[in-house]
């Protein structure tokens, strides 16, 4: 097993998926990067919470943190872009995707099992604080960290293939080794200098700004739209959406930066 292997089969795995199970495209090919669960991962209690979990407190025994992102089609974001209020088919596609990133865990631990190896997925303890509205295993710092992507000042994910889409991950005592896909500091325009702000222009209730995300003026807005567009039509209760500031901009689809360092012509 190795990482090669290991996206290889996430990528037949998601476009298979449609069919598999009577749904709809929605999903572009995955990409995944993987690091060893060194010291790096330590930051993670700095630049989130003090109580953020360590890969070894999923395994005992990690050697290898791998993050995955599964990009939107472009139909699915037009159907978001634009308006103050999320799409119906926005929120339904939030749902499926999670559904699937979870299949994909399970799916992925029989794998590594069967070959020799034991995996840890993210337990619900792990997850998202409403009361600090925090997560306690953030797939977005992970991915950070392992040189997946970067954060934009959407406070969204920005990959090689833009920030529209969602996350997973795992943590195995598998040796996978160091896969970066982005090696440069930045990928969000404003943070690496240039002009844009497209997104703090777009969110309807003014929490963003280049200085970071109100969290709680977001999350307010979240819970606003699943009442009123979400709830009627029958979508449970974690179908907490907007997203408006994660379609239409120009780091939707892909990276508006060079993920890697130039190299200079000589
Ligand atoms: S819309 Fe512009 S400023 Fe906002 S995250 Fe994307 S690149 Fe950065
Ligand atoms: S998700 Fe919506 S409310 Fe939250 S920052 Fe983005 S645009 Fe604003």
């Amino acid at each position: 097993m190795n990482l090669k292997d290991l996206a290889q089969w996430l990528v037949e795995y998601v476009a298979n998926y449609p069919e598999k199970h009577n749904q709809i495209a929605i999903w572009r090919e995955p990409i995944v990067s993987c690091a060893p669960a060194d010291g790096r991962f330590q930051r993670l209690k700095e630049i989130t919470v003090p109580d953020h979990a360590l890969p070894q407190d999923l395994l005992p025994d990690a050697k290898t943190v791998v993050v995955w992102f599964i990009p939107f089609k472009f139909h699915i974001q037009m159907d978001n872009t634009g308006g103050e209020r999320p799409a119906l088919s926005w929120g339904r596609a939030y749902l499926s995707t999670n559904d699937m990133i979870t299949r994909i865990g399970d799916a992925l631990k029989e794998m590594i099992e069967d070959a020799g190896g034991k995996v840890a997925l993210t337990p619900a303890t792990h997850n998202f604080d409403k009361q600090r509205l925090v997560s306690r295993w953030s797939h977005k710092h992970l991915g950070h960290l392992i040189g997946l992507g970067r954060y934009g000042t959407n406070c969204q994910f920005i990959t090689p293939d833009g920030c529209s889409g969602r996350m997973g991950s795992l943590v195995t005592d598998m040796d996978l080794g160091d896969h970066p896909l982005v090696t440069v500091d930045e990928l969000c325009l404003i943070k690496s200098g240039k002009k844009c702000g497209k997104c703090i222009k777009a969110c309807p209730v003014e929490a963003l700004s280049e200085n970071g995300l109100d969290r709680s003026v977001c999350y307010a807005r979240l819970r606003e739209n699943y009442h009123l567009f979400m709830e009627p039509d029958g979508l449970p209760d974690t179908t907490n959406v907007c997203a408006k500031c994660q379609v239409g901009m120009p780091c939707s689809k892909k990276s508006p930066l060079p993920v890697n360092q130039q190299v200079p012509h000589v």
